[in-house]
């Protein structure tokens, strides 16, 4: 558990427990054995990879949140309340979007749409009346109409403002529709954010209106006799956060901006802090950008505490908090499994030594030198001298002057000093510069059965870490140490960084397959790859099982849903199934006049090609 950082990264719901095997903890000593669900539904004819899903850990999460700040606001005798708000775009799932409406209802949790697509969704969803549905993101008039039948359906629901330009429309749909528009403003804070999306913050941010033009909308308003509908100020300086310090700044800019306005005798009713509370991926409790300084704890009482501060001081009433959290509710919710199908690499493959020939080259000679006294000392020179005589030896094999039974003797001669480094270099106090990218040089690659663009397509994009970690034998040492590689073909398909409480891992410590399936688990990847991920190589969204912990069961798969067929890959690409059929069956019938296929041949395609239209698109 410690090598994989387990206390560290899980929050408490992920545990290493006495057999070595991975668990999933929930309050009330529920837990569920990540191997034996899969196991259960490796039995019932599932394929890898699959998400495991825990509804269970979702409600949880919304729970802790509102509950952090029910505490705060109780701590510090604050006068308003506490309404969080789920953007849904972090994850639209179905199981997602239901649970935490359903674990929020009690606490009003509220959800946040930036599209008429994802309004539409969240119309449908059953939350409390008192529940805000914020409706962020540019706008037409679809869109704003839809957000004002939402009023009139007794919805609580704010259109923010991010640019001037919305107000005018707002104003002539809800006189069109005669509704009387609540209107929320994002401010464009001068405090910026901390981390990989600090650019959302600051003045050139994207989104939001700046001091002027918040005037100009309360002067509209104003004239309009409808001042009491700027419910709202909105401000939102990035995801994942990773510096307390920039939250508080935020929060007192922000705060500052309401109690102006309230001043001013503007009724703004919310605090909108946004998103940004983040998720400690790497367990290091760091600012760096795998992890964050703070605990959610920590979040609800700054929060609380900076908004009532600047509050007392300008003697404005305190607004109702409304916070965005959308990665810290939901990354911890899901646990993707991956098989691992092949291991290859400079410690697996017992390489084939070409014999020594008599006219054997000299650089070659020189090699089998150096492999002969290999010590703690002459490490580091004996390793400069053959990655030296390696680039010699692919520019003289480029060049003619080499043959190819050399050049495989030389390599072999290579991959077998470098392991005997590795060896010694165990054995050293300190490991000089050159020699520590070694076990990176001598990783193996664990092949395994996902998609890297379907299924973490941050890691890929923008470097973002997950924990990821083998789901058994966690009794075990691991002997290799691996990087990962998916199947799609492209060579960006690989992880080579993984987290570590100090730095960046290069490797990962994994066991040698035994001939049983081995899984790794990748974790808290449940904010936002769910719905980033792309279909590259028309790999598809992946098998997922929902998982309930259960008293007197132990556990329940309460849900499989099938991941996407080849067939709904294929017809994304704007292919129609029938004109691939037909277009099959024409070949097959002019290979058959031919001669070159029988009539039973011509059958047995068929039926393969339809098995593998309607087949999962991971290897099976
Ligand atoms: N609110 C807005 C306006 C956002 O743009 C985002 C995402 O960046 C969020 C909320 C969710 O942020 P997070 O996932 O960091 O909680």
């Amino acid at each position: 558990a410690e090598l994989y950082g387990v206390p560290y990264w899980s929050s408490g719901y992920f545990r290493v427990n006495d057999e070595g095997k991975l668990e999933v903890d929930l309050p009330g000593g529920l837990s569920i054995v990540l191997e034996e669900v899969i196991e259960e539904l490796v039995a019932r004819g599932k394929s890898m990879p699959i998400i495991l899903r825990f509804p269970q850990v979702l409600a949880e999460r919304v729970k802790s949140l509102s509950e952090a700040f029910r505490k705060a606001i109780k701590e510090y005798d604050y006068q308003g309340k506490y309404q969080g708000v789920f953007p849904i775009k972090v994850n639209q799932r179905r199981v997602v979007v239901e649970t935490i409406a359903k674990a929020g209802y009690s606490y009003h949790t509220g959800l946040e749409a930036g599209s008429k697509a994802e309004l539409a969704l969240c119309l449908a969803q059953n939350i409390h009346p008192e529940a805000l549905l914020c409706c962020n993101g540019f706008k037409d008039d679809g869109f704003v109409s839809l957000a004002l039948w939402g009023r009139k359906l007794g919805k609580n629901v704010v259109i923010t403002l991010e640019k001037m330009s919305e107000l005018d429309r707002v104003l002539r749909l809800s006189k069109e529709l005669n509704v009387k528009p609540a209107v929320g403003v994002r401010f464009k804070l001068n405090a910026k954010g901390s981390g990989q999306w600090e650019e959302s913050g600051g003045d050139n941010a994207k989104f939001g209106l700046n001091a002027a033009e918040l005037l100009h909308v309360v002067e509209r308003l104003r004239e309009e006799d409808m001042l009491d509908a700027l419910s709202m100020i909105h401000c939102h300086i990035g995801s994942q956060i990773t510096d307390i310090r920039r939250i508080k700044v935020a929060v007192r800019e922000a705060t500052n901006v309401y109690a102006n306005l309230v001043k001013a005798g503007v009724p703004v009713k919310y605090l909108n802090v946004g998103g940004g509370l983040g998720v400690d991926y790497d367990g290091s409790k760091t600012t760096f950008y795998a992890s964050m300084n703070y605990t959610m704890a920590e979040y609800a009482a700054d929060v609380v505490y900076t908004i009532q501060e600047v509050c007392q001081r300008m003697e404005v009433q305190e607004p109702i908090i409304v916070s965005e959290s959308g990665r810290a509710l939901t990354a911890h919710h899901s646990v993707l499994v991956i098989p691992v199908l092949d291991v290859t690499g400079p410690t697996v493959d017992q390489p084939f030594i070409p014999d020594r020939k008599e006219d054997q080259h000299q650089i070659v000679t020189d090699l089998e030198q150096l492999s002969e006294n290999i010590t703690v000392r002459n490490a580091r020179e004996v390793y400069n001298d053959a990655v030296a005589d390696k680039e010699t030896m692919n520019n003289l094999f480029n060049l003619g002057y080499l043959s190819l039974h050399d050049r495989a003797r030389g390599e072999a001669l290579f991959n077998g000093i470098i392991r005997k480094i590795a060896k010694a270099v165990q054995d050293m106090k300190y490991v000089p510069d050159e020699l520590e990218d070694l076990p990176r040089v001598l990783a193996d690659k664990y092949v395994c059965n996902f998609s890297l663009f379907q299924s973490l397509p941050d890691n890929w994009a923008i470097d973002t870490l997950f924990p990821i970690i083998p789901i058994h034998r966690l009794d075990e040492r691991p002997t290799r140490e691996a990087t990962l590689v998916d199947i799609t073909c492209d060579s960006d398909g690989k992880i080579d960084k993984f987290i570590d409480l100090r730095d960046v891992k290069r490797t990962l410590p994994l066991h040698v397959p035994d001939g049983k399936p081995y899984y790794l688990g990748i974790f808290l990847a449940g904010a936002y790859q769910d719905v980033l991920g792309s279909g590259h190589n028309l790999f598809g969204k992946v098998n997922e099982a929902h998982v309930v912990a259960d008293k007197e069961e132990g556990y329940r798969i309460e849900l499989f849903v099938r991941g996407q067929k080849a067939r709904r890959m294929i017809e994304n690409m704007g292919y129609e199934e029938d004109d691939l059929r037909d277009s099959i069956e024409a070949q097959i019938e002019t290979a058959r006049k031919k001669g070159h296929f029988t009539q039973s041949e011509a059958k047995e395609l068929g039926t393969t090609y339809t098995e593998e239209l309607l087949g999962y698109t991971y290897l099976e």
